[in-house]
């Protein structure tokens, strides 16, 4: 315990630290100050003066959840096409609607995403799409927290690959330093099918000169991963080793039909990854072995994937599916307890996305702290803090958001930020996109 003051102490009936499983205060509290959290402990030994305090009677502190992989603008996708093969939504709705955005749409469906996001206890995500300058803006009147990247995609125009990983670099550069301090950068090829191997080189060189690592998909749809090895003649991850591409800090989404020597490949180059498990399920992309990646080495976060592929950004919800998968595809109950799956949407995010100082509830991290009311009835009798958080809570039990040390959401509402306006511009958005589109 510290002297001196505090300027908000949030106390609850359960503060999880998510520095080992056994490191719960019931009651506890979280002190912050600035931007950072000062002190955590039991209640009864609280000393620290605070000019404010938020009291959480029934509610679980934890820290904010990371959101490893996700493209925020395609909440205006959200339910547009539905039910039909990976290929089919990409070609008829997702490509033909990024050749047709604006900045506008950019802005108001990823401003809608972090209001969601937010309201569900993701203070950072990982974002992965096109007007990247737009989600920053969107970020900078949210409050949120993320990692983000330009994309690049190829396909058949080698004009257009090197243009986009011009702007991924730009993007990169210009905003690497951001002034809010929320904002982290990477290069972001779009996949190991969508760029070819000379731009995926030019790309790994932009980065490694550049001091910057990689955003991308990998192994996500098995035809587009089988046609690569046999373009290549050999395994992906090989090739993307060979073009320089596995840079230690590097974050990957998917990696569903990854082999064994592929996992292992990444995890000694330092290349993490982004576990999807619900957007896997419904495009039919497959069911990733986590079990195998973790026991390989490999950093695992997880991410929702977009809201077009998910179709929610409601990471809490996922967390049972995570867990659910991972103990079927094993046929083994002891694969993905509890803890191991709160881990992968919190310490081990930040781990995957290399923000330090988050990601935990510890004297001199970041302030990103989230409750969630266990008080309701689908939480008891309340035996066990991860089984409630995985198996029982969804963001809609979260009440206060606080990110960078600010008060984003009080008791379930959203402040600072007109939500309904949000709504109306996206549907609006959403509605002019898809009539261009759609013949
Ligand atoms: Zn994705």
């Amino acid at each position: 315990m510290s002297e001196g003051k505090a300027d908000v102490v949030i106390k609850a009936s359960h503060v999880v630290t998510m520095k080992s499983p056994g490191e719960v205060y019931s009651p506890g509290y979280v002190a912050i100050r600035g931007n950072r959290i000062v002190e955590v402990g039991s209640t009864g030994r609280l000393h620290l003066k605070a000019k404010e305090t938020v009291s959480c009677r029934g509610q679980v502190a934890m820290p904010g959840l990371v959101n490893a992989h996700t493209h925020s603008p395609m909440t205006l996708l959200r339910g547009a096409v539905e039910d039909v093969p990976l290929r089919v939504w990409l070609n008829d709705l997702v490509w033909p609607v990024e050749r047709n955005l604006t900045e506008e749409d950019v802005y108001w469906g990823s401003l809608l995403a972090q209001v969601e996001m937010l309201k569900a206890g993701v203070t950072c995500f990982n974002d992965h799409y096109f007007y990247m300058h737009k989600v920053v803006e969107a970020l900078e009147r949210s409050g949120a927290r993320g990692a983000l990247c330009q994309a690049v995609i190829e396909g058949e125009d080698s004009g257009r690959g090197r243009r986009e990983l011009e702007g991924s670099l730009a993007f990169a550069k210009k905003f690497r330093e951001h002034p809010s301090g929320r904002v982290k950068t990477y290069i972001g090829p779009h996949s190991e099918y969508s760029c070819g191997r000379e731009l995926l080189a030019r790309a790994a060189e932009a980065a490694r000169t550049n001091g910057l690592s990689v955003h991308m998909h990998f192994a996500e749809d098995r035809g587009y991963y089988e046609r690569v090895s046999a373009r290549e003649g050999k395994e992906p991850a090989l090739m993307l080793d060979e073009v320089g591409l596995l840079i230690g800090g590097s974050v990957f989404a998917h990696g569903v039909h990854m082999s064994q020597s592929e996992a292992s490949l990444l995890a000694r180059r330092g290349v993490a990854l982004s576990h999807n498990p619900v957007s896997n399920m419904k495009v039919a992309a497959g069911l990733a072995d986590v079990t195998m990646f973790k026991e390989q080495g490999m950093v695992v976060g997880l991410g929702t994937d977009g809201a077009a592929s998910n179709n929610a950004l409601d990471l809490l919800r996922d967390l049972r599916v995570a867990a659910i998968l991972r103990k079927s595809t094993r046929g083994d109950t002891r694969a993905g307890p509890a803890y191991e799956v709160v881990a992968e949407a919190t310490v081990d995010g930040a781990k995957a996305l290399c923000l330090k100082g988050l990601g935990k509830l510890e004297g001199g991290y970041l302030a990103d702290v989230v409750t969630v009311d266990v008080s309701q009835p689908h939480f008891q009798p309340l035996h066990d803090l991860y089984s409630a958080i995985v198996y029982s809570a969804t963001g809609r039990d979260v009440r206060h958001v606080f990110v960078d040390g600010k008060h984003i959401v009080e008791d379930g509402r959203l402040v600072g930020l007109d939500e309904g306006l949000v709504i109306r511009m996206a549907r609006r958005r959403a509605h002019l996109l898809l009539e261009k589109v759609r013949p």
